[in-house]
C-alpha cells in the first residue's frame, strides 16, 4: 500500500526513519471498514503546512483512519522499553500506533504525524492494536485543553470512527486518533537500547535527539550530561505546570516520559476537582505510585532511569560517569520547586518574590485541603475578593469551611500584596490570565464520551472542545462548564481504556 498516496501528497521529510533499522519495524497501518471523521483540528493542520480542506476530503479521511498511506509517508511502528509502574519491560514499542513521518511546520518545527489504534504491529503482544472511541475522544479533548492551558503537549489532529467494533470488557466503537508530537522519543527508547547493551545505537539516538530537540547542547563540552539536564529542565518545568492546574497524568511510566518534555498518553489522566495532593483517579493505580502529589518525585525517579542509560556516553569511567549524572539529578527537586513557586506566586497575583511566599500559598492550599474546596475554582475566584461585586465574593467565601481561618489567611495575602504595591483590579486581572475558568472536568468528558459511544451525538464533544481552547476567559452561558461535579456527577475512577 506504501506509495498509494496519489492525490495525497504531504511535505513528509522523516529523519528518525533514516536511522537503522533496529529502531522501529517498517510496516502499513491496517485498513479499517467504514472511516468517518470526527473532528479535525483546522489550526493545527495550518500550523502543519497540511492542507484542511484536503484531510477533510475522502482520500484524507483515508490516510487519517489508516486506509491510505499519503505519499512521501514511511509508516513505522517505533522500538522502545519502559518501567511500568516500577518493573522493567525490556520490549513494548508501538504496540498500537504507526507514525507516518515527520512535517516542518510553517513555524519551523519539526513534528511527528503518528495514528493511534491504527492495527497490530510486531511490538503488539497480547493486544489487538486498536483504539476504542472513548479514549481516542478524551485524549482529543484534555490533550487540546493542556495545550489553550499553556502546557507543553501532544497535539490532536484528528479522531477518526473506524465503523469497525474493539471488544474489550464490551464490544465498544472502534476509533483512530491522529497524534503530533515534537517526537515520539521516550525514556523508554533510551532504556531499549541500553537493556541490549547496544552503545552505538545509544549514541546514535543522543546524537539524533541533540540535532533535533535540543540543537544548544551541539558541540558542547560534555554533551551527553548536558542533554540529562535539559531533559531534566524541561521534565521539572512540565511537571510543576501540571501540579499548578491540578493535572493528574495517571500513568507516568518511563515509556511514557517524552524525552522533549511533552506530555504523553493520556489513558487514565484526570484533573483533580477538590484539593487533595493524595488523589488518584486511575483504576490501574492501585497504591497511588501516579498520585498528584507524588508527580515530583516520580518523574525524578524516571529521569534516573534515563540517566541510567545515558551513564557509557557521559563517560567511559562508570565512577566518573555516575558522580556527574548523580549531580545533574539532585538538582531536579530545586528545578521542580522554583518552576512551582514562580506559577504558585503568579496564581496569587504576585510579581515580586518574599521568602515566606511559599508558607503563604501553602497556608491557602491547606485551607482548600481540609474545607475539600475545588482546586480551579479557588484560584479562580480569590481574584473576585479584591473586586468590589460582593455577590462574587460571597461564591469564594462559600468554598471554605473555616471562616475564621479564611479571614486570617486573606488578610495575610492583602497585607502581602499591599507590600508589593500592586493595584488590585491589576492585579485580579493578571491573577484570571493564569487561573482557568475552564478545565476538562472530569464529569464533563464522561459526558461527552457517553454521547458519543452510546448515541453517536458528538455535538456535547464539539461544544467542549470549543468552550477549552479559551480556557481563561468566562464565556456566556457556559457556565455550567466552570462548574465542579454535584455529588452525583462525581467520577472516582478513571480507566487507560487500551
Ligand atoms: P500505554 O499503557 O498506553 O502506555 O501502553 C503500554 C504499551 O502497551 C505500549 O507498548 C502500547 O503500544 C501497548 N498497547 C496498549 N494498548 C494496546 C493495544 N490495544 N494493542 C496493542 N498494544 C497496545
Ligand atoms: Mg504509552
Amino acid at each position: 500500500m506504501s506509495g498509494d498516496g496519489r492525490g495525497l501528497e504531504f511535505a513528509f521529510d522523516n529523519s528518525y526513519q533514516r536511522l537503522p533499522d533496529r529502531f522501529y519495524a517498517r510496516l502499513d497501518p491496517t485498513r479499517v471498514s467504514a472511516p468517518r471523521l470526527i473532528k479535525l483540528n483546522v489550526a493545527l493542520a495550518e500550523l502543519l503546512g497540511l492542507d484542511a480542506a484536503t484531510l477533510a476530503s475522502p482520500t484524507g479521511i483515508a490516510m487519517l483512519a489508516g486506509n491510505r498511506v499519503p505519499g512521501g509517508a514511511q509508516p513505522i511502528a517505533m522500538a522502545y522499553a519502559g518501567h511500568q509502574f516500577g518493573g522493567f519491560v525490556p520490549q513494548l514499542g508501538d504496540g498500537r500506533a504507526i507514525l507516518l513521518g515527520e512535517v516542518v511546520g510553517r513555524d519551523g518545527v519539526r513534528r511527528d504525524i503518528q495514528l493511534k489504534g491504527s492495527g497490530p504491529t510486531p511490538f503488539s503482544r497480547r493486544g489487538d492494536g486498536r483504539a476504542a472511541l472513548g479514549p481516542v475522544l478524551r485524549e482529543y479533548v484534555v490533550s487540546e485543553a493542556m495545550n489553550a492551558l499553556g502546557i507543553s503537549t501532544t497535539r490532536a489532529l484528528a479522531a477518526v470512527a473506524s465503523g469497525d467494533y474493539v471488544f474489550r470488557e464490551t464490544q465498544l466503537p472502534g476509533a483512530v486518533f491522529t497524534r503530533v508530537a515534537l517526537s515520539h522519543i521516550r525514556v523508554g527508547t533510551f532504556q531499549y537500547f541500553a537493556a541490549r547493551d547496544d552503545i552505538e545505537a545509544l549514541r546514535l539516538l543522543a546524537d539524533y535527539v541533540i540535532g533535533r530537540l535540543y540543537p544548544e547542547l551541539k558541540g558542547t563540552d560534555r554533551p551527553y550530561l548536558a542533554l540529562l539536564g535539559a531533559v531534566c529542565e524541561r521534565q521539572a518545568a512540565l511537571v510543576a505546570s501540571w501540579l499548578l492546574v491540578g493535572f493528574i497524568h495517571g500513568v507516568m511510566n518511563t515509556d511514557n516520559m517524552s524525552i522533549a518534555g511533552e506530555t504523553i498518553d493520556y489513558g487514565p489522566c484526570a484533573f483533580m476537582d477538590s484539593f487533595d495532593p493524595a488523589t488518584v483517579y486511575s483504576s490501574i493505580d492501585q497504591k497511588g505510585r501516579y498520585a498528584y502529589g507524588s508527580q515530583p518525585s516520580i518523574a525524578q525517579w524516571n529521569l534516573a532511569r534515563f540517566a541510567e542509560t545515558l551513564l557509557p556516553l557521559i563517560d567511559s569511567d562508570q565512577e566518573t560517569a555516575v558522580t556527574a549524572a548523580t549531580d545533574v539529578l539532585n538538582r531536579f527537586p530545586e528545578l521542580f520547586s522554583s518552576n512551582y513557586i514562580v506559577g504558585l506566586r503568579a496564581k496569587v497575583g504576585l510579581r515580586t518574590a518574599e521568602e515566606d511566599d511559599g508558607a503563604l500559598i501553602t497556608q491557602f492550599l491547606g485551607l482548600m485541603r481540609s474545607s475539600h474546596a475545588d482546586f480551579t475554582r479557588s484560584f479562580r475566584l480569590l481574584a473576585d475578593v479584591l473586586s468590589n461585586d460582593n455577590s462574587r465574593a460571597v461564591a469564594f467565601r462559600s468554598m471554605f469551611t473555616d471562616a475564621g481561618a479564611l479571614d486570617a489567611w486573606l488578610q495575610a495575602w492583602q497585607a502581602r500584596l499591599t507590600r508589593e504595591g500592586v493595584d488590585a483590579h491589576e492585579a485580579g486581572a493578571r491573577m484570571r490570565s493564569v487561573n482557568p475558568v475552564y478545565i476538562p472536568r472530569n464529569h464533563l468528558v464522561e459526558e461527552v464520551i457517553r454521547a458519543g459511544v452510546d448515541r453517536g451525538d458528538f455535538a456535547p464533544f464539539e461544544a467542549l472542545v470549543e468552550v477549552l481552547s479559551q480556557p481563561f476567559n468566562e464565556q456566556e452561558g457556559r457556565e455550567r462548564y466552570a462548574m465542579p461535579p454535584a455529588p452525583h456527577e462525581i467520577v472516582h475512577e478513571t480507566f487507560c481504556g487500551t
